[in-house]
C-alpha cells in the first residue's frame, strides 16, 4: 500500500533531481541555451524553463546571450551567476591543510595550502579558521558573502550522533558544533572519497557515466560509489570503505586491525612489503618512508629490466584487477576511474594487468564494456569536490533540493 506521504516525497525527489540534472548541465557547458540544457538533460523544454526560473528566482543563474554565426541573431543563453555568492573548501589531510574559495560556478578565486600535522580539534579549528580568513581576505571577499562552508576530514566520516565522526583522530560532533559557530558559515563534513567522487560526478566522468566508482590509491584505498548520478552514502555515511573489503583470507595484517584487507595489499605501505616479499635485498626495500619508495618504484624506469620492480607492480595490478572485480560484482559500474598519487605515479603501467584480471574475474559480461581509466580531475579536486557538496547543502537550505547530502551543521 502506497501512503499519500510516501508519493508526495517520492514527486519532490524528481523536481529534485531534474534541478540537479540542469545545475549539473550548465555547470559544465559554463553558458548554454534552454534547448540545450533539454537535450543534454534529457528533460522538457518545459521542465528546463521551470526550473531555469527557479534558480534565477534564488540568483543563482544569471541571463546572457550568444551570436550564431556572423549574422545570426542573439541566442538567449542561461550562466551561472559567479557573484551570487562563495563556497569554501577545506582539505584537512594527515599532513597538510589546504583552503580553497570558489564561486557560484565553481570557479576558483584563491587558495593557500601550508603543511600540518597536529590532529587535536582545536588546533584544527583554529588552523581551519586563520587560513580560511587568510584566503577570503586576499580575495576580497566579505564573510557575510560566503554561502557554505566544507570541511574534508581524513578517514571514515561517520553520519550518527552517537559515533564519533572521525575515529582514528577522536573527533566528535560536539567538535564540528565548535567548528561550525567558530567559523559562522553553513557547514558540511565529507571525506576525501566522496569529494574526490563528487569533483568526477560534476566535472569529470559523469559527463558520459550515469553510474561509476572513483577509486582512490595512496596511503590507504577507498572508493567513492555513485549509483544513477547519486553518491552511494549508506546507513552511516561509511558506504565505499571498499579498501576494508577482504583480498585474502587471514592475509597480511591491515591498519584497521582486520587480516586480508585490500588495503594492505595496494595501499603504499602494502605494495612495498609487496617489494620485500619478492626482495628483500632490494635497494628500494630500505628507503626512509612510502613516499620515497612509491617515487623511486615509479621512477625504475621498464627497459632498466630490473625484475624484482617489474614483479611487484605486476602484482599490484593483478591485486587491484581482482579487487575491482568484486567491486564490479556488487555495483556494476559503467566505468571505474583511479584516482590518488598512486594512479598518478604508477596508474599508467598497472592498467594494462588490472584491465586484463578485471575482464576475467568480474562476473559473466559485467565488465564487457566497462571504462577503466585514470580520473582526468586533478589538482584540488578535494576542496572542489567538498565545497560542491557544500554548494548542494545550501540548494537543500533553499528548497531547491531534497537529495541527501553529506553530514551537515
Ligand atoms: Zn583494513
Amino acid at each position: 500500500v502506497t501512503s499519500p506521504l510516501r508519493r508526495r516525497a517520492s514527486s519532490r525527489d524528481i523536481r529534485s533531481e531534474s534541478r540537479l540534472s540542469v545545475l549539473h548541465a550548465v555547470l559544465r557547458a559554463k553558458e548554454a541555451s534552454r534547448a540545450e540544457i533539454a537535450q543534454v538533460s534529457g528533460l522538457s523544454l518545459a521542465t528546463v524553463t521551470t526550473v531555469v526560473s527557479e534558480f534565477m528566482a534564488e540568483g543563482l543563474f544569471a541571463e546572457g546571450t550568444r551570436i550564431v554565426g556572423r549574422v545570426g541573431r542573439p541566442t538567449l543563453t542561461v550562466r551561472l551567476n559567479p557573484s551570487r555568492g562563495y563556497f569554501v573548501g577545506v582539505d584537512m589531510a594527515e599532513t597538510s591543510l589546504r583552503v580553497d574559495v570558489y564561486d557560484t560556478a565553481l570557479m576558483p578565486v584563491g587558495g593557500h595550502e601550508i603543511p600540518w600535522d597536529d590532529e587535536a580539534p582545536s588546533a584544527i579549528i583554529d588552523g581551519i579558521e586563520t587560513l580560511a580568513s587568510t584566503v577570503l581576505g586576499e580575495a576580497g571577499i566579505d564573510r557575510t558573502e560566503v554561502l557554505g562552508l566544507g570541511v574534508c576530514l581524513p578517514g571514515l566520516v561517520q553520519g550518527t550522533s552517537t559515533t564519533s565522526i572521525v575515529p582514528a583522530w577522536d573527533w566528535h560532533t560536539r567538535d564540528l558544533g565548535m567548528l561550525r559557530d567558530r567559523l559562522g558559515f553553513p557547514l558540511v563534513i565529507e571525506n576525501p572519497l566522496k569529494a574526490v567522487a563528487t569533483a568526477e560526478l560534476w566535472f569529470g566522468r559523469g559527463a558520459d557515466s550515469s553510474s561509476f566508482i572513483t577509486v582512490n590509491l595512496g596511503t590507504g584505498v577507498g572508493a567513492g560509489i555513485i549509483v544513477d548520478h547519486t553518491m552511494l552514502r549508506g546507513a552511516t555515511n561509511s558506504a565505499g570503505e571498499w579498501g576494508h573489503s577482504l583480498l585474502m583470507l587471514d592475509g597480511r595484517g591491515c591498519r584497521c586491525g582486520r587480516h586480508g584487507c585490500v588495503e594492505a595489499y595496494i595501499g603504499a605501505p602494502g605494495i612495498w612489503r609487496t617489494l620485500r616479499e619478492i626482495d628483500p635485498s632490494h635497494a628500494l626495500a630500505p628507503v626512509d618512508n612510502q613516499f620515497d619508495f612509491m617515487v623511486g618504484l615509479a621512477a625504475a624506469e621498464p627497459d632498466a629490466q630490473d625484475a624484482t620492480v617489474e614483479e611487484t607492480i605486476a602484482r599490484t595490478g593483478y591485486y587491484l584487477g581482482s579487487a575491482l572485480a568484486d567491486l564490479v560484482a556488487v555495483i556494476n559500474p559503467e566505468a571505474i576511474v583511479l584516482t590518488g598519487w598512486t594512479s598518478w605515479l604508477l596508474g599508467e603501467r598497472m592498467l594494462p594487468v588490472t584491465h586484463d584480471t578485471l575482464q576475467q574475474q568480474a562476473p559473466g559480461r559485467s565488465a564487457d564494456d566497462l571504462v577503466l581509466a585514470l580520473s582526468t580531475v586533478r589538482g584540488t579536486a578535494v576542496t572542489r569536490g567538498v565545497a560542491l557538496t557544500a554548494l548542494e547543502h545550501f540548494l537543500s537550505t533553499v528548497g531547491l533540493l531534497t537529495t541527501r547530502t553529506a553530514i551537515a551543521l
